[in-house]
């Protein structure tokens, strides 16, 4: 029993990190947790609080410290409810109570939003190119500005335009009629595809469909709430089962969430909900500002909407009768959060589930090793759609082993039957996609004669090129020079891999001169328009090949595309990372899984210097279960999640030294705690360099922390934030902390 409540007044930004103390009196202390609303005394007043933190310590004189009044007795609003989530995150993640309510707490901002308003150009880039020829040669000076500024950002801020641009509203407003721009106003994001009704959208689920659907709807229906893993394979219409389930859970008066990774959250599929639902639907993206969050947030609150499709951070809507959260494509390593507090929005979710009385369902062709992990052993409840809607198959799939290609004198990144296989779909009038998964930023260091990737000794992953001809493991700190020759081959074609999509995009324009090529990855779609654009001119038949990194595999469907060439799938292999082959696995199936949607079957080609990595063989058979036992026994032998639990510890700091120190320091004396008896076993690694050691001159230090036992590591957690603040808070380092982390360190 705690004797002090740490209790918030306001909930807006500037006040959440203003906690008052009170003394609970001891008939209250039954009632009170995190998220309880109270009466407190706050000067002459008499005013209702939150209960954000329960604590035995205080910082003020403790003859000073006044009691709580009272505990607010009415069903539990959903502030408390969100209170208490970010509680248990901070628990679970770590970070301050601070930090955790400013992530779920939707807050308002102080001042009154004024209208925003942002201008777009409304024309395909070469019609808008062709007007800004009009322009010039008419010296319509303002306009030419204006379209050549549009042509470069695809969209500006009305304020920008207006001010620093010199163009008055007028001339915007002139360019709206003429249809060469289009003005979006704040209101446009309340409901962004206009007024449609529900309704207008009919779909007869097939066999399949239906029994997942009636699965979850029966066990809700019977008051059981659980999480479930919906694996179904590219095109089994997962999207279909989902609206199902919240048509459902809607009808029983409740709410539903629908977290859509950020970059398959596209017009498409948004459109596809609104069809069904109406405007009971909103979105929200990262584009809005705090304030049209919170209206959205608000909308929600207020019972003007009741379904919630979004990012990782829509989990937090304030519904206030939630009965269902959908993670769509669960297996996304963007549901894990990088800003403290780490959460992953899977875990999350099934807390605010809990708590909410709601269920959870996950969905994946590829589900995360922890998602079917679970549902192997009970915790999930398993729902397949094993087959394609419409009686279509899968694409056939191929591996072309390009150390071969290399040996018969062939050194372009276009292996011979992928070629051959683009110029007949170019006969044919069929599209082609080019997929180049590259990621991160080190390069493994790999022979091409003979596939051998250097690797640390120590870890099990491949060390990472760095300047100065040298090697690093990102996970130890082992370091060795970059050899001349492979050690396995003495061939001496050795390098560091490195090819992007505009070097492929040239070699593809000089191979086939008359083909339409379009190219899709972070240059090119700098802003959503753009992202928008591209997928809407290669959809439009305007090109014949798309050239693009992983935005181009996520949930788009392009009847047309009978082709997949995966240029060099071992690129995700070797990235320094334990969740590499699971990345890899799930890149190769969705890529294989974006050609035959339409009516034609489809064919993906992965070309690979390592033809017999079992997530490739895998991949190619497009067998989920066998790439996911082969990587278990790799996990469970080198206590990796999901089979054991893992903290990373990082310590930042301006000198390198000051870094160090700190984390020698912590990880002596948490060898020592991890070590004493009757504890879970914990083993313990570094401290060591981060996989980036240093960013901005802030020099980062890491410590690794295994255990099978979650809670283990959360009381490491709680013993590093004791031995900081005995520390003094060790001036001039910061630590954080990260669990089961996701994008590696
Ligand atoms: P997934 O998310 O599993 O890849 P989608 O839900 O996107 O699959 O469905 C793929 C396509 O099949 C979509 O165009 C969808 O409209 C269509 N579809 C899904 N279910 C049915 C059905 N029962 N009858 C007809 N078409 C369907
Ligand atoms: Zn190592
Ligand atoms: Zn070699």
């Amino acid at each position: 029993m705690a004797e002090y409540a740490r209790v918030i007044v306001d909930i807006s930004l500037d006040k959440l990190d203003k906690t008052f103390e009170y003394h609970i009196p001891v008939y209250l202390q039954e009632q009170i947790a995190v998220g309880t609303q109270v009466n407190i005394p706050f000067g002459k007043r008499r005013l209702t609080g939150y209960v954000v933190e329960l604590t035995d310590e205080t910082e003020y004189d403790a003859d000073k410290i006044k009691d709580l009044i009272g505990v607010v007795q009415k069903s539990l609003p959903i502030e408390s409810q969100l209170i208490a989530l970010a509680a248990w995150m901070r628990r679970n993640y770590g970070g301050t109570m601070n930090q955790a309510l400013k992530t779920v707490i939707p807050v308002r901002e102080r001042k009154k939003a004024v209208e925003h308003k942002t201008v777009r150009l409304a024309l395909h880039p070469v019609e808008a190119q062709n007007q800004l020829g009009a322009y010039q040669r008419k010296h319509s000076t303002a306009r030419a500005r204006l379209l050549e500024a549009l042509l470069a950002e695809g969209e500006l801020e009305w304020n920008f335009i207006t001010g620093k641009l010199g163009v008055s509203g007028s001339v915007i407003k002139a360019l709206e009629e003429q249809g060469v721009v289009r003005i979006v106003r704040e209101t446009e994001y309340r409901n962004p595809v206009g007024r449609l009704s529900a309704g207008t959208y009919e779909c007869t689920l097939n066999g399949e469909q239906r029994r997942a659907a009636d699965a979850v709807c029966a066990d809700y229906d019977a008051g059981v709430r659980a999480t479930y893993l919906l694996r179904g394979v590219t095109g089994s219409g997962k999207t279909e089962v989902y609206m199902e389930m919240i048509a459902h859970v809607c009808a029983a008066g409740r709410q539903a969430i629908v977290l859509i990774p950020e970059i398959a959250l596209t017009y498409q599929t948004v459109l596809r909900f609104y069809r069904r639902f109406g405007d009971r639907v909103s979105i929200l993206n990262s584009r809005m500002s705090a304030g049209e969050r919170y209206d959205q947030f608000l909308r929600a609150k207020n019972g003007e909407v009741d379904i919630m499709i979004g990012p990782r951070s829509a989990l937090f809507t304030p519904f206030p009768r939630l009965g269902l959260i959908i993670i769509d494509e669960e297996h996304e390593p963007s549901y894990k959060s990088e800003a403290v507090p780490r959460y992953h929005a899977r875990e999350t979710a099934i807390a605010r589930a809990k708590m909410a009385d709601a269920s959870v369902v996950l969905g994946s062709a590829t589900p995360s090793m922890e998602s079917y992990y679970r549902a192997e052993r009970g915790e999930y409840r398993l729902l397949e759609l094993p087959t394609r809607v419409g009686g279509k198959v899968l694409p056939a799939c191929e591996i072309i082993d390009l150390r071969r290609e290399l040996r018969e004198g062939n050194r372009s990144i276009l292996s011979r039957r992928l070629t051959e296989e683009m110029e007949e779909r170019l006969r044919r009038g069929e599209q082609t996609m080019l997929f180049l998964n590259r990621r991160g930023l080190a390069g493994f260091v790999s022979c091409r004669a003979c596939g051998h990737v250097i690797k640390c000794p120590h870890c099990d992953v491949s060390l990472s090129q760095h300047g100065g001809g040298r090697m690093v493991c990102h996970y130890c700190g082992y370091e060795e020079p970059q050899p001349a020759v492979c050690p396995s081959c003495g061939s001496k074609y050795i390098s560091g891999f490195k090819a992007g999509t505009q070097k492929i995009e040239q070699v593809v324009r000089e191979r086939f001169p008359g083909a339409g090529v379009l190219r899709m990855d972070f240059d090119t779609t700098r802003n959503k328009e753009g992202y928008e654009q591209i997928l809407s001119a290669f959809s439009n038949g305007e090109a014949d090949i798309l050239i693009g990194t992983q935005m181009i595999v996520k949930g788009h469907d392009f009847p047309n595309v009978t082709l997949m060439g995966i240029l060099a799938a071992d690129l995700s292999l070797h990235v320094g990372d334990y969740r590499a082959s699971e990345r890899t696995f799930a890149l190769l199936a969705q890529a294989a899984g974006r050609a035959g949607r339409g009516d034609r079957p489809g064919l993906a080609l992965i070309q690979t210097y390592d033809p017999e990595h079992y997530s490739i063989a895998a991949a190619k058979a497009q067998d989920y279960e066998a790439f996911y036992r082969e990587e278990l026994i790799y996990r469970e032998m080198l206590c990796y999640p999901p089979v054991w639990n893992m903290l990373v510890i990082l310590c930042t700091a301006k000198q390198e030294e000051t870094a160090e120190r700190a984390a020698s320091e912590l990880a002596g004396a948490l060898a020592a705690y991890a070590d004493l008896p009757g504890r879970e076993r914990v083993s313990l690694i570094g401290p060591a360099d981060a996989v980036v050691a240093k960013v901005n001159d802030i020099y980062r230090k890491v410590i690794y922390l295994k255990s099978a036992d979650y809670d283990s590591l959360v009381e490491i957690k709680d013993r590093t934030e004791c031995l900081i603040r005995d520390n003094g808070g060790y001036r001039d380092v910061t630590v954080q902390f990260d669990f089961n982390p996701v994008n590696g360190f």
